[in-house]
């Protein structure tokens, strides 16, 4: 089998899963207590968050630990937005994840906020002038992707959050598929919240973090023992935690070099798929994208039924979020890049980890090839 979904998720890598064996056995505590038991897993937690921060170039107390990308873009979107007083305005993308659109359509419906979407261009691309012209005086909060889980584009954040900067607005990014690829140094991109999950970095399912910069005013989401600064309550997940600050350290050595291999080999394989499949074509931006992902929709096909015939070929891809998968609706972020809803209907998505390399790829295209091929011959 060739995994080819891990955007959707990873498997935790078995360092990971060594270093957090012991909290889950003899070092149990919970960081709480104060006792022996507790105080060694507090020591952890604060290890781990030293390795977080040290990643975002932050400072510990800004990283607050979540159960994942969901929890934190929930706590970023309604936690900044519903302390910030100046006004009811959120500026962001139609291409975010359902985490942060959900987040932001109940605060809209709940208490009365105006959101303005942001259109992307046709390769997914957000445009700073189109951005600054968006904001107003009373904006809240403002939140666009760092990297998009179905096409892949890369947005220019920096100067997005530069935009938001002098105008006094709190920007967030949701980094969660950017994070093992792309440089996630807070103070670099001037950001003032930033999501990660951990799931999609080896480490398990169920554990994340938002960065929220310094004394960002932020109202809890989830209310409790006032854990983690009052910001999230609940008894952390100390072996999570500490699964998360394994698998950071293990991504980032030798990321960069990772992440230029990966997107050499990445464009092998795009043009080898369009060249060979001459229905195929790339979405999202053809070079502002993330190294181990591409996306392709197949006019005349179906992409269930590619994915089928993938699979059969023992290749395992999907047709986009795994949130939306089995859904009959047409991707959100493929029709606000501009497609129709039927072409919508025959994405998928390839997106791979470290360990897949060019011959990998390379049995891809040729089965990807025979796939369309094979469902195309049914369709037609
Ligand atoms: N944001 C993005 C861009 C994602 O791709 C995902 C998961 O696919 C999430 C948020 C949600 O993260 P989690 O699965 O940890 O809740």
């Amino acid at each position: 089998m060739i995994y080819l979904d891990a955007a959707a998720t990873s498997a935790v890598r078995r360092d990971v899963l060594e270093a957090m064996w012991p909290y889950l056995t003899g070092d149990f505590g919970n960081p709480s207590s104060h006792h022996t038991v507790g105080e060694s897993a507090a020591r952890a937690l604060a290890d781990a968050r030293g390795t977080v921060a040290a990643w975002l170039g932050c400072r510990p107390s800004d990283v607050v630990f979540t159960s994942g990308g969901t929890e934190a873009d929930n706590l970023a979107v309604k936690g900044i937005s519903l302390a910030t007083p100046r006004g009811r305005h959120i500026v962001t993308t139609p291409i975010e994840h359902e985490a942060v659109l959900e987040s932001v359509d109940y605060l809209r419906r709940i208490h009365g906020f105006q959101v303005t979407f942001v259109d992307v261009d046709a390769t997914g691309l957000v445009d700073p002038a189109a951005f600054a012209a968006a904001v107003r005086d009373d904006t809240t909060f403002a939140t666009v992707m760092l990297a998009n889980n179905e096409v892949g584009t890369v947005q220019p954040v920096a100067e997005l959050a530069a935009i938001a900067r002098k105008r006094g607005i709190p920007f967030h990014t949701d980094a969660v598929q950017a994070a093992g690829w792309l440089d996630l140094d807070t103070a670099g991109l001037g950001v003032d919240a930033l999501s990660i999950s951990g799931h999609k970095l080896g480490a398990p399912k169920g554990v994340g973090a938002l960065f929220v910069r310094g004394r960002m005013p932020l109202e809890p989401v989830i209310h409790g023992g006032g854990q983690e600064r009052g910001r999230r309550s609940g008894t952390e997940n100390v072996a999570g935690a500490v699964g998360l600050a394994a698998a950071i350290r293990l991504g980032e050595a030798g990321r960069q070099e990772r992440a230029e291999s990966a997107a050499a080999n990445r464009d092998v394989f795009v043009a080898s798929v369009v060249s060979r499949v001459p229905r195929a074509r790339l979405t999202g931006h053809p070079s502002l994208r993330l190294p181990a992902s591409a996306s392709f929709v197949f006019p005349g096909t179906s992409g269930e039924s590619v994915l089928l015939e993938l699979e059969r070929r023992g290749i395992v891809s999907s047709s986009g979020s795994a949130c939306a998968a089995g859904s009959d609706e047409a991707s959100h972020v493929l029709l606000a890049l501009g497609l129709d809803e039927e072409i919508a209907q025959t994405a998928v998505r390839f997106s791979w980890g470290p360990e897949v390399g060019s011959p990998e790829l390379a049995i891809v295209a040729d089965a990807v090839a025979e796939a369309v091929e094979t469902v195309a011959s049914i369709t037609q």
